[in-house]
């Protein structure tokens, strides 16, 4: 990166890294928990009908309010299309909350390590971070998520269920006992909720008008090329969202894709139950390997520990399979987090870990 200590960027901005998963161009990809499955003709076909008709009429602005997007959102979540809201990825969703919630004076929550982007998001928006550990399993007591809350008494709280990287859900409990004490808003990011036998919060949203539920169709929809990312909340969340939205933030072209994708909800979520039965399949075979892994309700899988993780990615890119190296994270020293591709492609993964296991056995673990 360029030297920016001659620019007069932001003080609270120098100390920062961009977020960069490497985008290499290998065999095996399993470094961002996309759905392996490209869409089908099918769908295919209907995308070349829709972007035709939007073709037409790309010389007007996209509806601003994205209203028949939203209204199939809704209906997939059984919300109210008024308390739903559509964006470029979750991550943007996540940015108009923090821009609207967070900011200067402010401060956000998360429990990590998780999502880094929640802190990077936040901090971009000038919102303070309080970073609170989850317990040494990665697990989060109902008793430790309510005293981090009320001492710290944040603005914003980011809870995610499945959590990125560790592929732990929170219990129900949790995130209400969370939302009942919070001062602020809460932000519950379900990225994975698709995979995960947890149920999720959106039936907690019901009389509680700062919760957030954030959704993605870049996981489990296959979608992460298309860019969108949605949440669930009471109306008055989403009209305080208005405020900072820029105007026509969804492409004609990403309104009318993902409403084909959303037509196609069934066939793209068939492959969710192959690869969660290739989950438990990978895991087991780590932990056959003499590897620790994390059970995981999510499309992705923390292993370790190494007593390199740096070296072990290298050693598995050099085979042609690309994963993610958490390890730079809290307390995921000798950590790596893989995707749960196509069976085929999980076979390569596993040759060669199996190679990578037997030149740097894992570090034995005493308890
Ligand atoms: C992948 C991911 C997202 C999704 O981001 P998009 O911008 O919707 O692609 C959000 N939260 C978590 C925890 C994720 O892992």
């Amino acid at each position: 990166m360029a030297d920016l200590t001659a620019l007069p960027i932001r003080d609270d901005l120098r100390s920062l890294t961009p977020y960069g998963a490497p985008q290499l161009d290998v065999a095996v990809r399993l470094n961002t928990n996309e759905n392996p499955f490209p869409p089908s003709a099918m769908l295919l076909d209907d995308l070349r009908d829709a972007l035709a008709d939007v073709g037409a009429v790309l010389n007007r602005y996209p509806d601003r309010e994205a209203t028949a997007l939203r209204t199939d959102l809704a209906a997939y979540l059984g919300h109210n299309v008024d308390g739903t809201w559509a964006a470029n990825g979750s991550n943007e969703v996540l940015q108009h909350v923090c821009q609207a919630f967070g900011g200067a004076g402010r401060t956000a929550l998360g429990f990590e390590p998780s999502y880094s982007m929640h802190r990077l998001i936040a901090q971009g928006a000038g919102t303070a971070w309080v970073s609170v550990d989850r317990a040494a399993d990665f697990t989060l007591a109902v008793d430790a998520a309510v005293a981090a809350v009320t001492e710290h008494m944040p603005d914003i709280v980011f809870l995610c269920s499945p959590n990125n990287p560790t592929a732990t859900a929170l219990p129900a409990d949790v995130i209400a006992a969370v939302a009942d004490v919070a001062p602020g808003m809460v932000v519950v990011d379900e990225a994975y909720a698709e995979f995960s036998h947890a149920p999720s919060a959106l039936p907690l949203l019901a009389g509680r008008p700062r919760l957030i539920v954030t959704r993605t169709m870049s996981k489990a929809f296959a979608m992460a090329g298309t860019r969108v990312g949605y949440l669930a909340a009471d109306p008055g969340v989403v009209d305080a969202l208005r405020l900072v939205r820029l105007p026509y933030h969804l492409s004609a072209l990403t309104q009318a894709t993902a409403r084909v994708a959303l037509a196609h909800a069934g066939e793209l979520l068939s492959t969710v139950d192959l690869l969660k039965s290739e989950r438990d399949r990978v895991a087991s075979a780590m932990s056959e390997l003499g590897l620790r892994i994390v059970p995981s309700d999510a499309n992705f899988v923390l292993f370790g520990r190494f007593r390199s993780a740096p070296e072990a990615w290298q050693r598995l890119l050099d085979r042609g399979v690309l994963v993610r190296d958490v390890s730079s994270g809290r307390h995921l020293d000798g950590w790596l987090r893989v995707s749960i591709g196509t069976p085929g492609e999980n076979d390569a993964f596993l040759g060669a870990l199996a190679e990578v296991v037997t030149a740097e056995p894992p570090v034995e673990e005493q308890s």
